[in-house]
């Protein structure tokens, strides 16, 4: 986690990623370390878990108890995690309108008349 923009912005996409699946399923970390390097992000154990460990810390997510001395504590969301996520995803949503799809967008006041009025079609 050394250059600035995984410690500025990834590292915020990571934990949004960690209360989505905490929702869902419940997570455990081994799993969480494969979900996001198929999503490309090569993260390393000792990045991830203190993550979950501070995640933990501040009350958004809860691990279980292990089953057995050999079991993965899965983590769950919490009722405040879910109040977290709930206002991440309307940022999320609203972010992701403007962001993700520039070009797209409304009124840009550098384009010209004659693009504004014939807009790109589809998705
Ligand atoms: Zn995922």
């Amino acid at each position: 986690m050394s250059d600035a923009v995984t410690r500025e912005f990834l590292l915020a996409f990571w934990k949004i990623h960690i209360l989505h699946h905490a929702e869902e399923q419940g997570i455990y970390g081994h799993w969480m370390l494969e979900e996001l390097h198929r999503h490309g992000y090569r993260l390393s154990p000792g990045t991830l878990y203190p993550v979950l460990a501070r995640m933990a810390r501040r009350g958004w997510i809860r691990a279980t108890e292990p089953k057995g001395s050999r079991a993965a504590r899965v983590y769950r969301i919490t009722p405040a995690g879910a109040d977290v996520l709930k206002r991440l995803r309307a940022s999320l949503a609203e972010l992701q309108h403007e962001v993700a799809r520039p070009g797209t967008a409304r009124v840009r006041r550098t384009t010209s008349r004659r693009r504004l009025t014939a807009p790109r079609g589809g998705h």
